[in-house]
């Protein structure tokens, strides 16, 4: 499916522009019910859909449409930037020599979307606190907000310091406070 999802990103990408509008459209909605509450049944719902279309690993900071569609965390070193200098003849895995590097296939699903030169944003390194919990939810949360006052300084650097990734896939540089269910891993499982 992973392949699927790559070869088929303009499709995706068409549909997520429409997707993520409709969650920016739900926060109040989301607030009114509290993002904290929401946080599991929505995380299993994205973890189940994702990870059936694009082998998604909930690293809650989705960048998907930056990376053609293809998803970075399933590279064995979880490179979110661009290839190592490994990749093998062929465009194979260094580390996995039967898998397409990711990255290989990223080149190739952004140059089939629109905003496929977003693939040239240098992101942030994943927040590990955050695995497991809902990058759809965190979008919401961040592009219905547009935070400017930072919830801490640690994030605020960060969100300075990759102003297009957090232009672009603003989960990748939250600013909004996130709910104890979001960033407390050990609830979660
Ligand atoms: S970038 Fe993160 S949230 Fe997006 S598909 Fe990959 S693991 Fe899942």
């Amino acid at each position: 499916m992973r392949l699927f999802a790559v070869r088929h990103s303009r499709a995706f990408e068409w549909f997520y522009t429409r997707f993520e509008s409709a969650l920016v459209a739900l926060d109040p909605l989301f607030r009114r019910v509290g993002y904290g509450r929401l946080e599991r049944p929505v995380a299993a719902v994205e973890k189940l859909t994702k990870g059936l279309l694009f082998d998604c690993r909930m690293c809650g900071q989705c960048v998907l449409s930056s990376t053609g569609m293809s998803c970075p965390m399933n590279c064995p070193k979880n490179l979110r930037n661009g290839p190592c200098g490994g990749v093998r003849a062929g465009g194979f895995c260094e580390v996995k020599p039967d898998m397409r590097c990711v990255w290989v296939l990223a080149w190739d699903g952004a140059s089939r979307m629109r905003g496929g030169s977003r693939i040239n944003d240098v992101q942030p390194p994943a927040d590990r606190s955050l695995e497991g919990s809902s990058s759809w939810l965190r979008v919401a949360r961040e592009k219905a907000a547009r935070p400017d006052a930072p919830s801490d300084a640690p994030r605020s650097a960060i969100a300075r310091a990759f102003p297009q990734a957090r232009d672009h896939e603003p989960a990748s540089a939250p600013l909004a406070p996130e709910p104890a269910s979001a960033t407390d891993r050990e609830s979660r499982r």
